[in-house]
């Protein structure tokens, strides 16, 4: 089929959240008879699952301090709960297990988790934690713990596979992939909206563009010509000028290679994902020697997709200034991004500090690259906006694979049905002052 010159619709970044979008606008044009999947065109410059949703731990959470993004991530579980096969999701739960320093914000999360009707227990008090932890895990042994807050829904999916199923849905809407597609430009009109999408294959006239490009969406904004730094309205009211609009961060994640059956409940159940934050000090699993003395964190999960017990630590922020930070090669093959035996030493020996069964496995650490870059916006919460009048931008701030109910929602904006969901998420709030609550989390994104 010869490249296209013209489509309606070009979306950029075949992800999730490039795909979702994809797919759910080509259902909303033939549902309302407006036209069809034929209508729009997914670029990518690698290919279907190439950044960071293809190398995702692939955790699917509610709790988050945020009431606008538990809402949204409510709203996101349901379309992975719509068909769990294609998205290859395992709605095994989820576990906030925390230290005195987090009870109040966690208990606030369980009570607005109620509000909307999300089901979740919440345990307090370092004696009945225990106790609730030993009756799912009999070697459960974290200390610090003070409450548990236990998600019933949301889970996790393979990486890989989800995109792969979001790939095939938007593909039977007739939706046109095309990968080995950079885009490299734009062309405006003299209003200032995009007339044109440049790629290194040809130019694509274009009535509306969707930019899903995950940890390289500085690049696009940066085509866009939109503000490299941005003003803040603060929490203490006043205007803060020059903060730059973008800071990378580095995930650390790998996998134990152990039989993923060995994380098993008491029950023999595959049992939900675990995060645990603690201030309680972190000693060697190998020497003894103390690891942290201050608030820390790790998750894990059994995941026969990564071939044992996968899971990641708090991430680090990158001090490369952003525009100097090398995205390409991007994930395991980068040079720079990936984890070493730091991070190795650390999360086993957390995992140990965790449940006895990790005691001693340090040995069976898979030793291949893993991890890698995100793209975090200036308040470190997502973007959801249209710019340049016809460009919608989903910068998901790396928050988002799990969001795979956000093309749903920029699917309907566009077609004119715009979701309170999207509104806390507009980019006027810098401006406005109206500020996500922030958590005391040792991670950017809860
Ligand atoms: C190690 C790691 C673990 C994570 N774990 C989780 C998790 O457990 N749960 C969670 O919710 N989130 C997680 N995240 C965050 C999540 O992966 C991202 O927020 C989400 O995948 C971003 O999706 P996307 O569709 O916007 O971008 P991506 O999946 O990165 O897709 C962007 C696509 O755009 C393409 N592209 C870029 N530039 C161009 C261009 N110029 N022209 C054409 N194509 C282009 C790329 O090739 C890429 O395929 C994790 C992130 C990382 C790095």
């Amino acid at each position: 089929m010869a490249f296209p010159t013209h489509a309606k619709y070009v979306v950029i970044g075949a992800g999730i959240h490039g795909l979702s979008s994809a797919w759910h606008l080509a259902e909303n044009l033939r549902r309302s008879g407006k036209g069809s999947g034929k209508d729009i065109v997914v670029l990518d410059k690698t290919g279907i699952a190439a950044g960071a949703s293809g190398i995702a731990c692939g955790v699917v959470r509610n709790n988050y301090f945020q009431p606008a993004m538990r809402r949204l991530m409510a709203h996101s579980v349901s379309v992975w709960e719509s068909d769990p096969t294609a998205f290859s999701y395992h709605p095994v739960g989820y576990m906030q297990i925390s230290p005195e320093v987090m009870h109040a914000d966690v208990a606030s999360i369980h009570r607005q988790q109620r509000e909307i009707g999300y089901d979740s227990v919440f345990i307090e008090g370092e004696a009945d934690c225990l106790k609730y932890m030993r009756g799912i895990f009999d070697d459960w042994q974290a200390k610090g713990i003070t409450s548990v807050l236990h998600e019933k829904k949301g889970g996790y999916a393979n990486n890989t596979a989800s995109i792969y199923g979001l790939a095939k849905k938007a593909e039977n809407e007739d939706v046109r992939l095309l990968t080995g597609v950079k885009v490299t430009g734009f062309k405006k009109d003299n209003k200032g909206a995009v007339t044109t999408v440049v790629t290194d294959k040809g130019d694509i006239a274009c009535e509306q563009v969707i930019v899903g490009a995950g940890p390289w969406v500085k690049q696009i904004w940066d085509m866009l010509e939109l503000p490299k730094d941005i003003a803040i309205k603060g929490r203490d009211g006043k205007l803060h000028e020059g903060v730059p609009m973008w800071t990378f961060w580095c995930l650390e994640e790998g996998t134990l290679g152990v039989d993923p059956k060995l994380q098993r409940t008491n029950d023999g159940q595959m049992p939900p994902v675990i995060h645990v934050d603690t201030d309680a000090p972190l000693h060697s699993d190998v020497d003894g020697s103390l690891i942290a003395d201050k608030l820390w964190g790790i998750y894990y999960k059994p995941d026969f997709h990564f071939g044992g017990v996968q899971g990641g630590a708090m991430p680090y922020k990158v001090t490369t200034p952003p525009e100097q930070v090398k995205l390409d090669p991007y994930g395991p093959e980068s040079p720079d991004f990936i984890v070493g035996d730091d991070f190795a030493h650390m999360w086993v020996s957390a995992l140990a500090f965790c449940q006895k069964r990790f005691h001693g496995t340090i040995g069976k650490y898979k030793k291949e690259p893993s991890g890698g870059i995100g793209s975090f916006t200036a308040d470190s919460f997502p973007v959801f906006d249209r710019f340049c009048q016809n460009v919608y931008v989903i910068a998901d701030s790396n928050h988002g694979y799990k969001m795979i109910g956000v093309g749903k929602l920029v699917a309907d904006d566009i077609a004119g049905n715009a979701s309170d969901l999207l509104q806390p998420f507009r980019f006027s709030r810098f401006i406005e002052g109206r500020l996500h609550p922030v958590s005391h989390s040792p991670f950017p994104w809860s």
